[in-house]
């Protein structure tokens, strides 16, 4: 019976090669083993544990040096804000000529300035730094979402809107942003990706003099970034921008993005991979109240979308039933949807469609809708067949960097025990296969993977990794 049900399950066809089979030898032997210290002492449980402690914790895990080794192809959903680790983003405001103005109620602004102007108190950082307390007082702001989880999405979101906006007054001044994007590659590129879509929803930089430079400005960041991480790193192989619009936006709003979308479309071709609608689904609007816009769109060859939705603990609410019209409207793939798992037609739908959900497993923790990764919904969804992609979300604020932390999330949290190296092998081929790259494309990053899988499951099954 238990043979039957992994047969359907999402890895259920997964063919493991000889050596495939020694080195998943090894890889049980070190699941068995940690997830037996888990059954004997259970509150010590890497997925019960507070942000900090979950870091130190999985930090000696040996599946997580495995899964650190390991080439994970593609990460198909991350955000603007938080790609690069925390410590990057606090490291960044040691940056000449930042400064900061606090604002009755706690919060705080940044921004970098020649001469500062009128609009707020602006104070140099450097002089703050006189008070010995200043620096961890600004850490805290920057990286306050470790002290959670959330009790719901809406904690969440209230804690989270000022810290984005900090992220972004640092990471929207034009010269940290080249520096910021190249320093996501490098991070990723260590922690085995080879591929990036980025959620960009970040609408303009700025500079010193206060100057604004519009999106197209940002995406010609991004492929100079690209083309110079790709001439350091070869074996990297590209990166897309999915345009993120924030679903607080009014309709007028949204026509108007859907005009510079297409505008960038029409210039920058494949590397616009698609739209998103993006922000809190509980709080914001639903993609119903967009449908009028966004349907006639359906069709069209220069549009795919890649939608948040049902990313929500709500039941048969609003936010729940955007994963209606996000399928309705053909998204090709589904930003976290955790509330799939209550609608076996729905689930059965995005099978048909082959859609893939995108899963990032320490952000649903994070915000509350899944605080102990062996309940997250994605275990039914796998269970049943439905195909998933491990991604990140925002890792900078959860005080992590890259994406291994989400794959030890998966694999020693909603994963059964019974998976194996089968689990970890489709998840990489899924990163490649629900890209948006094309046929062609896909085929070259399968091969990049592929000479990097053969060498890695060399290594692990000869015992060279642990
Ligand atoms: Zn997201």
């Amino acid at each position: 019976m238990l043979n039957k049900e992994f047969k359907i399950s999402f890895a259920g066809s997964q063919h493991l090669e000889e050596l495939e089979l020694k080195a998943n030898e090894v890889l049980m032997k070190h699941k068995n083993a940690e997830l037996s210290s888990g059954y004997h002492h259970p509150g010590y449980y890497p997925t019960l544990q507070n942000i900090p402690n979950f870091i130190k914790q999985v930090q000696t895990s040996k599946i997580f040096k495995i899964l650190k080794a390991m080439p994970k192809a593609g990460l198909l959903h991350i955000h603007d804000t938080g790609m690069t680790s925390g410590d990057y983003i606090f490291n960044l405001t040691y940056r000449k000529n930042l400064y900061i103005c606090c604002h009755a109620g706690g919060k705080v602004s940044l921004r970098f300035f020649n001469h500062p102007d009128t609009s707020c108190n602006w104070k140099l950082v450097k002089d703050k730094r006189a008070d010995p307390f200043f620096d961890a007082h600004l850490r805290e702001k920057l990286t306050s979402l470790k002290r959670i989880p959330a009790r719901d999405s809406h904690d969440f979101g209230e804690m989270a809107l000022e810290l984005f906006d900090l992220v972004y007054d640092l990471v929207s001044y034009k010269p940290i942003f080249e520096d910021y994007v190249y320093e996501m590659l490098l991070e990723h590129y260590m922690d085995g990706i080879r591929y990036v879509e980025v959620r960009a929803a970040c609408e303009c930089l700025y500079d010193a003099d206060g100057n604004i430079y519009d999106y197209d400005h940002i995406v010609q960041i991004y492929l100079k970034v690209l083309e110079e991480f790709k001439n350091d790193f070869p074996d990297f192989y590209s990166l897309r921008i999915i345009y993120s619009v924030d679903r607080r936006v009014s309709n007028e709003e949204l026509e108007e993005r859907l005009v510079i979308y297409e505008n960038l479309k029409q210039k920058y071709g494949y590397f616009i991979a698609g739209l998103d609608l993006l922000g809190r689904e509980d709080e914001g609007r639903t993609l119903k109240e967009f449908v009028p816009l966004l349907w006639p769109l359906k069709e069209s060859a220069s549009i795919q979308f890649f939608l948040h939705a049902g990313a929500t603990n709500w039941y048969g609410g609003p936010s729940d039933e955007n994963i209606v019209d996000a399928l309705m409207l053909g998204s090709k793939r589904l930003g976290h949807a955790t509330a799939l798992s209550k609608h076996p037609k729905l689930m059965q739908m995005a099978k048909q469609k082959d859609i893939a959900i995108e899963v990032a497993p320490l952000s649903e923790h994070i915000v509350g809708r899944s605080v102990d990764a062996r309940a997250h919904p994605a275990a039914v969804m796998a269970a049943l067949g439905v195909n998933f992609v491990i991604c990140n979300d925002m890792p900078g604020l959860w005080g992590v960097e890259a994406v291994s932390y989400d794959w030890y999330l998966a694999f020693m949290g909603f994963a059964s025990a019974r998976d194996d190296l089968r689990y970890l092998k489709k998840l990489a081929l899924n990163s490649i296969e629900y890209s948006a790259l094309d046929k062609q494309e896909k085929g070259e990053l399968r091969e990049i993977w592929t000479r990097e899988w053969i060498y890695f499951i060399h290594r692990l099954a000869n015992g060279e990794l642990i």
